[in-house]
């Protein structure tokens, strides 16, 4: 069995210099499997901040500057990087984070595929020029780097959530501060010394480790040289920092919380639909903004999907996620556990019937950690807390219903508009439902839909601003139309 990393010491990056805080300050980071130090990080504090906005700002002009097949050589070469580095980066990851050994190595496959996509879109900012209206004109529209950006990141994909902000930012021509969760910062500084040594010049991306979150977004959103933000993160503190953007108009991209609707119809493949169900509810023990938070069974299969359910989640394995065997590793935190339950307790007192799981699991292997275990509970209403809130843990309620109209009409009575899956065989009803559900994104016959190539974001509640595929470095690029006057014919 490998075991988990300890000591793990790692700096600030400001202007190409590793570096403690100016105040001396650390804090720990702790393994969630075991309540145990794995290292420490900088406690950043406002001067530091500043340091690392000026080094972004000093960076600026000399990196826009560049040939964007020079950015995207750099971009490419830390892709390379990443995943040389790949078993050591995961075993920080599941140290640090929780998730099992293989999820996070493949996490950081999925991080680097962002460098590699970004950095052919590093060469495809095009501009164009239009017909004038006035044949002694013309006209044309550039595409400019935004300048300076920041990105604020979550504990739930430390590197890939990192790379999906940095590598089109990179490839536009804009410099970052990044601002990783503060349970995970590790992780996010072997990213960033992948992206040195690749060959990135200093300042264009610089890190700030920090327990004070707060006093960060308050210094970055009160630097007109910051231009954009991009936070990953709750509906709550997002709604915050969309108050906090109005003083200086600041451009935002906020890919905040989803409370997925997952939907199975009578003609789907069923055994493809549990899989997928699986894939999208118990990945990174529920801890995702995409996965399943309420699942919709149509009644002429309920019962055989809740049992298949059933029969494969009983099998899965909690534990450390350093260990081979295990599929469910410790949630992130004590919080994360009792919220877990929380969401259980009140189902099951409003009337829902718990098919399997349903514990907290804190002795023997799993004392210290933060376990629960993976739960089905059936027979789930409307006015439980786990139909109305994310869960963000290992458990799956489900529901029945009768019709496609009302299918639809539960999986869009929320205020949040992340992703949404469904399983059908009948192709009409596919592209029906796909056009229907009021969501950014949509899985239909599969749990599974992250990719580089393709846009990630959410509507209503869940955020603003696309990340990956095509579109995801229109984040980072401004508009700029020039008319020449007096050119001639
Ligand atoms: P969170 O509490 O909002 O934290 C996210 C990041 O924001 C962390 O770096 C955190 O720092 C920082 N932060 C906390 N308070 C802040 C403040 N007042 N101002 C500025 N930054 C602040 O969210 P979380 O609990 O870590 O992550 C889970 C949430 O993220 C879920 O709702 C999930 O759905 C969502 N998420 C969305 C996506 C997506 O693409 N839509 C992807 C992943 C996760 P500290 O860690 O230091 O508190």
């Amino acid at each position: 069995m490998a075991v988990a990393a300890t000591g793990v010491e790692e700096r600030l990056l400001i202007g190409g210099e590793w570096v403690e805080a100016s105040s001396g300050n650390r804090f720990d980071v702790i393994d969630p499997g075991t309540g145990e130090l794995v290292g420490s990080v900088p406690d950043a504090g406002e001067t530091d901040v500043r340091a690392a906005i000026d080094a972004a700002a000093a960076a600026l002009e000399g990196w826009k500057a560049l040939p964007a097949l020079h950015r995207a050589r750099i971009l490419r070469r830390a892709a390379d990087l990443i995943r040389e580095r790949r078993d050591m980066i995961a075993l920080v990851m599941t140290s640090e984070q929780g998730k099992p050994l293989a999820e996070a190595a493949g996490e950081v496959e999925y991080a680097a595929s962002f460098f590699e996509w970004f950095a052919g879109e590093a060469e495809r900012v095009y501009g164009q020029i239009v017909p004038p209206m006035n044949p002694a004109n013309r006209v044309l529209v550039l595409r400019q780097p935004v300048g300076v950006t920041a990105a604020i990141t979550p504990w739930n994909f430390p590197a890939a959530m990192m790379t999906r902000k940095l590598g089109p930012a990179m490839a536009a021509g804009c410099t970052s501060i990044v601002k990783p969760a503060s349970a995970t910062p590790l992780t996010a500084a072997l990213i960033l010394r992948a992206i040195e040594d690749a060959g990135t010049p200093p300042g264009v991306v610089n890190l700030i480790t920090s327990r004070s979150a707060g006093m960060v977004a308050q210094e970055l959103f009160s630097d007109r040289r910051v231009r954009k933000i991009s936070f990953t993160g709750s509906t709550e503190v997002g709604k915050d920092l969309i108050r906090a953007s109005a003083d200086q108009v600041k451009r935002l991209s906020l890919e905040l919380g989803g409370h997925a609707p997952y939907l199975i119809f009578d003609d789907a493949d069923l055994d493809e639909a549990v899989d997928g169900l699986i894939a999208s509810k118990f990945r990174n023990a529920g801890q995702t903004c995409v996965c399943a938070n309420r699942t919709y069974v149509q009644s002429g299969v309920y019962d055989a999907v809740v049992a298949k359910l059933a029969a494969k989640v009983t099998k899965m394995v909690v534990g450390h996620g350093i260990r081979d065997d295990v599929t469910i590793g410790p949630l992130i935190d004590g919080r994360a556990v009792d919220k877990a339950d929380e969401h259980v307790r009140d189902a099951v007192a409003k009337g829902a019937r718990l098919v399997v799981g349903g514990e907290r699991l804190d002795s023997g292997e799993h004392a210290g950690g933060s376990f629960y275990t993976p739960t089905v509970l059936e027979g789930v209403t409307p006015e439980m807390l786990i139909s109305t809130e994310e869960t963000f843990g290992p458990v799956a309620g489900i529901t029945r219903f009768e019709t496609e109209e009302e299918a639809i009409r539960v999986a869009n009575d929320t205020v949040y508009g992340l992703a949404a899956y469904f399983h059908t065989r009948d192709y009409a009803r596919l592209l029906r439902v796909a056009e229907k559900l009021e969501y950014g994104i949509v899985g239909a016959n599969s749990g599974i839909i992250s990719a580089a190539n393709a846009p990630f974001g959410g509507v209503k509640e869940s955020g603003y601003g696309r990340e990956g595929g095509a579109v995801g470095i229109d984040e980072y690029v401004d508009v700029k139309y020039v008319l020449v006057g007096g050119v001639g014919t």
